[in-house]
């Protein structure tokens, strides 16, 4: 088990075929807290031969785990979340010391997780055909059925380190297919503990593997013929990479990208009720949620409330180690992150935004190697500027007035990503509008987070995700199977003896 608390810096490794194993990997790379700088582990880079032995195991898996019958199949899930939650408060501790968020957002991306794995313990209604006597012809009956298709693979990025691969894997392999893990290289920690878990429940050997790595291993599963498909969250631009790769090479993808959030606040907003809902939405995780929000549109007499009452409340979070009591917003997950989000606050600055709050030079005072970044808020923020039209992934709020809510879903449904948005407002008829009208995978009504529970999907649109079936729910079930109609006709002769023939 790796621990925070331990002084050794253990080196982590692949599970393949029911096995612990070293890659053959040569190259390595460090994890480090972000909150401390301190070194906690060294993650191998897998090479292609170390896909290669991952997937031909999946592969022979996988014929007696498709005969497995789906409710037999639910019952080890049954044990991993049995086992998950016994062990919350360990994993959300990791998340955190290895990532940076805060211990109560770790919490909250555990219980997210389990809900996904509690979610594919209904597979066998999940993945159910349907069926119509008489369906084709009279005396021909027609049904559908899902079968699984084979190894799947998934890519996952490091700001939800434990529970994104939970929109995946838990479906696939319950749908009877089997599965390859490639987990962030930034904090791979908590998914070598996941998979102690997951060999304490006893899958049988080969079904569900970890194999950790960066490019050269991701390259290695788009390219793995056996491999039917690829399921990838990240940066748009890998997304892109990734789905014209695989799709290229004739696989299934659903690769969701990046994201742009505003939230549109309404002058008949309730401010008192949904304040700490706002600031959540923009500064949990430090900002680097998908679905966070990095835009505040105040429409018309909003703007100087809006400004006034996020200013006084995000100058009062309390910034430090995540693992700390009373914390309120963590480290960015690394050194690099951190001066990326300071140079996109100087471009906006530059350009002509206001800071408000200028969170470029935040210390933490018992914690001087941490990567902090304090919260900003710029105002003024215009369409042409960098801090508006790229994803800054940090607690940055950029606030953009506008005249009317026409205007404000003018400007969201004009930019590249079409992940989710937000609107604040007591009048129905507006927020329907915004409902009916925005180009967004997910739409939040005085909700900050748009976050689908794990039986709905996880949306996303334009450059936010690319392919057709999303994470989550249904249709990751309709993504890894492939659906089967079989047209039955019998006459009399068909087979003998049959006594008492006739309809
Ligand atoms: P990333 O694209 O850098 O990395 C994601 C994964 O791709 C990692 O496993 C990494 O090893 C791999 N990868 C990175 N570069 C690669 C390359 N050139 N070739 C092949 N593989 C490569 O993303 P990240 O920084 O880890 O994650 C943050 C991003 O993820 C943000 O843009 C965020 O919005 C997005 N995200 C999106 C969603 C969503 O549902 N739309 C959810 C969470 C995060």
């Amino acid at each position: 088990m790796v621990s925070p608390t331990r002084s050794q810096v253990q080196t982590l490794r692949n599970y393949i075929g029911g096995q612990w194993v070293s890659p053959q990997a040569t190259e390595a790379q460090e994890v480090r807290n972000p909150a401390t700088d301190e070194l906690l582990a060294h993650v191998p880079l897998s090479s292609q031969a170390d896909v290669a032995a991952a997937v031909d195991v999946a592969a022979s898996a996988f014929l007696s785990w498709r005969a497995t019958p789906p409710q037999e199949r639910a019952r080890y899930f049954f044990k991993l979340r049995q086992l998950l939650e016994e062990h919350r408060e360990e994993l959300a501790r990791l998340i955190t010391t290895e990532m940076g968020k805060t211990l109560d957002d770790a919490r909250g991306e555990v219980q997210r997780g389990i809900e996904n794995v509690e979610t594919a313990c209904g597979i066998p209604s999940l993945m159910m055909g349907y069926g119509l006597e008489d369906g084709a012809a009279r005396g021909i009956d027609e049904e559908v059925i899902f079968q699984p298709l084979g190894v799947f693979a998934a890519i996952t990025p490091f700001n939800f380190p434990f529970m994104i691969s939970f929109w995946f894997w838990p479906y696939a392999v319950a749908c009877g297919n089997t599965f390859i893990l490639k987990p962030s290289e930034q904090d791979p920690i908590v998914q070598q503990r996941v998979f102690e878990l997951i060999e304490q429940v006893g899958f049988p050997a080969g079904v569900i593997n970890l194999v950790n790595g960066a490019k050269e291993a991701v390259n290695s599963l788009l390219d793995h013929p056996k491999i039917q498909g690829i399921s990838f969250v990240g940066s748009t631009k890998t997304a892109q990479y990734v789905y014209a790769h695989a799709s290229g090479n004739g696989k299934r993808v659903q690769a969701s990208g990046g994201a742009k959030n505003a939230i549109v606040v309404m002058p008949d907003a309730d401010l008192d009720m949904y304040l700490s809902t706002i600031m959540n939405s923009c500064f949990g995780a430090a900002g680097q949620r998908c679905l966070a929000n990095s835009l505040i549109m105040p429409v018309a007499g909003a703007h100087d409330q809006a400004r006034e009452r996020l200013t006084q409340a995000a100058a009062k979070l309390h910034l430090g180690n995540g693992l700390q009591k009373g914390v309120e917003l963590g480290p960015v997950v690394s050194a690099a992150a951190r001066d990326r989000i300071v140079a996109a606050i100087t471009s906006g600055v530059e350009e002509g935004a206001e800071a408000v709050l200028d969170g470029r030079n935040a210390r933490v005072p018992e914690y001087p190697h941490g990567y902090f970044v304090g919260p900003t808020i710029l105002d003024q923020v215009s369409p042409q500027m960098r801090v508006y039209r790229e994803e800054i992934f940090g607690p940055v709020i950029g606030m953009t007035p506008v005249s009317s809510l026409d205007e404000a879903i003018e400007l969201i449904n004009a930019k590249e990503y079409g992940n989710a948005a937000s609107i604040f407002t007591q009048n129905g008829f507006a927020a329907r509008k915004f409902r009916y009208r925005v180009q967004t995978g997910n739409i939040g009504i005085n909700v900050g987070v748009a976050a689908p529970m794990a039986y709905f999907p996880f949306s996303g649109a334009k450059s936010s995700f690319f392919g057709t079936l999303h994470p989550q729910g249904r249709d990751v079930v309709r993504f890894y199977t492939e659906s089967k109609v079989v047209i039955t006709r019998w006459t009399p002769g068909d087979s003998t003896p049959v006594v008492g023939v006739g309809r």
